[in-house]
């Protein structure tokens, strides 16, 4: 018995897809791309190559156990799947934009426009709760240029950065959705799967915490270490061990991401010295 798992077949997912699996010590025989399906040789588990707008169908058909797709794609295909977590990557955000010249004081605008997307269900219930009245003119791609060449109004598009619609004289003014990639699983897997799908997941979620974590290494005088320890969280505590050198004590911890560079001022602050920062692979707390 394996699990079958269905991710991007080529695209802003394949990658990160793929490498999480790697991530999580999985071996694919065959992660080459135009190969429609392929095994892990380390875990039950086959992987199925498909294009995005079709992994929540597949998925809640059962034709793949689980998947991973983004969020966007998910709620405009409405299929009823789990969401079982969220990976992290694949973020981007589904807005309006119109062009740059225009003001855009709200919704209220969009009243009467033609609004070109691929996502015409997203959009269609953001006007609906809006109120507003427009035409949704769904198209599949490129749909940034529909307001140059008079297709269009405005589009309601994913946006990353914001160049692609900046180079097509557009502007984001209203964000619809926010989404990344998320696995999701069938709604009626059975136990075996089940517990396939947990040990899955137990290791993307070691994989994402050890992500959001970097191990800290420390020199300072034992006169400072106690000002040091209050800075430093530290899974338990910090592990404190003595120095070669007499009256010296060299101080191990782990720190957030997030408020990483506070710590390290703070750090040299309390007379921190040879500060080393380096990766976690895997963190199971
Ligand atoms: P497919 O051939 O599989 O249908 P696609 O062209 O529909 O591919 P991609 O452009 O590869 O899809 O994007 C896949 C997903 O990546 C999107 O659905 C979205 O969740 C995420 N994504 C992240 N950033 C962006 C972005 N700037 N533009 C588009 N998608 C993005
Ligand atoms: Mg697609």
């Amino acid at each position: 018995m394996k699990l079958k798992i269905a991710i991007q077949k080529s695209g802003r997912l394949f990658e990160e897809s793929v490498k999480l699996l790697k991530e999580c010590g999985i071996d694919l025989n065959n992660g080459k791309t135009g190969v429609l399906r392929t095994e892990a040789s380390n875990f039950p588990l086959e992987v199925l190559f498909l294009r995005d707008d079709d992994i929540p169908q597949y998925v809640a058909d059962a034709v793949a156990d689980i998947g991973i797709v983004g969020e966007n794609v998910l709620i405009e295909k409405g299929k009823v799947v789990n969401k079982v977590e969220l990976l992290g990557f694949g973020k981007c955000r589904l807005a309006i934009a119109v062009p740059k010249s225009e003001d855009y004081p709200g919704a209220k605008w969009l009243q009467g426009k033609k609004i070109a997307t691929s996502y015409p269900v997203i959009l269609g219930d953001f006007l609906k709760k809006n109120n507003v009245d427009a035409e949704i003119h769904e198209i599949s791609g490129s749909v940034e240029i529909a307001p140059g060449i008079g297709l269009a109004d405005a589009i309601c598009d994913l946006v990353s950065s914001g160049s692609t619609l900046f180079m097509n004289g557009l502007k984001e003014s209203e964000i619809i959705l926010k989404s990344e990639a998320a696995l999701v699983s069938n709604k009626n897997l059975s136990a075996e799967k089940t517990a396939l799908v947990n040990k899955l997941l137990f290791r993307i979620q070691a994989v994402k915490k050890a992500k959001r974590n970097k191990y800290i290494l420390l020199n300072a005088p034992n006169d400072k270490v106690e000002a040091i320890i209050k800075i430093l969280p530290g899974m338990k505590s910090p592990t404190v061990l003595p120095l070669a050198q007499s009256g010296w004590s060299s101080i191990h911890s782990v720190v957030q991401e997030d408020d990483f560079w506070n710590i390290i001022e703070n750090l040299k602050g309390a007379g921190a010295q040879g500060i080393l920062v380096v990766p976690i692979e895997k963190m199971i707390i």
